[in-house]
């Protein structure tokens, strides 16, 4: 198995290759579907391959790229089931600023975002948290992991590999440690998300923000902010 690593413009997306079926983690903003296409077609592969996307949660930068995926390919979508609405009508969902300054950045947001042509994709499969996606030929599960929104799930891979989302920002420079997100509905969720997955065996790290970490790079961020590890 191999797992690709897009860069999208707001959010990136992890591509998942296995030998007979290709698997998506988040879709990006709009216009990432052109991306995806590309990346699928460099590896020699095609997007009729491809056989779910897994969305870790309904916010636009990581569903925008959706509806386009879907004009030209055809295959099954899933996430929490928290979010499905949204995804389906192509909803408007923001968190709350955590960090001083972001405020004025979800303010924003919500203003201009509620006038982008967002088209919603149905259907969506609902994945309850500990779905088994050996079903769809991935092997791994789906593990709801609230905080910085309540219908976010992670995808945990049986290699220890798992893709976050926006549970936690990665680190923007090699020497910083990851973090929370700017954003988040409840800190103590995401919290114990990030004691969950550690418990469930994560090794690795793919948030959609800035880049990837260790297990012990994110208990040196719980020990500094006081969180015990278990
Ligand atoms: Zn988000």
């Amino acid at each position: 198995m191999r797992i690709h690593r897009l860069q999208g413009l707001l959010a990136s997306t992890h591509l998942i290759e296995t030998e007979s079926a290709l698997f998506l983690v988040d879709a990006g903003f709009f216009g990432h579907s052109a991306t995806i296409l590309r990346a699928i077609r460099r590896l020699g592969r095609t997007p009729e391959e491809l056989r779910l996307v897994l969305l870790t949660h309904g916010h636009l930068d990581h569903f925008g790229g959706l509806a386009g995926l879907r004009d030209s390919v055809d295959f099954e979508t899933a996430c929490h089931p928290d979010h499905v609405d949204a995804i389906e009508r192509g909803g408007l969902l923001v968190s709350p600023a955590i960090k001083p300054g972001w405020e004025r950045y979800v303010g924003l947001a919500r203003l201009t975002m509620g006038w982008l042509p967002v088209r919603g994709t149905a259907p969506v499969t609902p994945l309850e948290d500990g779905a088994d996606l050996s079903a769809w030929g991935l092997p791994g599960r789906a593990v709801h992991t609230p905080g910085h929104s309540s219908g976010c799930l992670s995808v945990l891979l049986d290699d220890g590999t798992a893709i976050v989302g926006d549970l936690v920002q990665g680190k923007r420079l090699p020497t910083l440690v990851p973090e929370l997100p700017s954003m988040a509905e409840d800190v103590a969720s995401a919290y114990a998300s990030w004691k969950r997955l550690l418990a469930l065996g994560a090794t690795r790290f793919l948030p959609a923000h800035a880049k990837e970490f260790t297990a012990g790079e994110l208990l040196a961020t719980m020990s500094r902010d006081g969180i015990a590890p278990a």
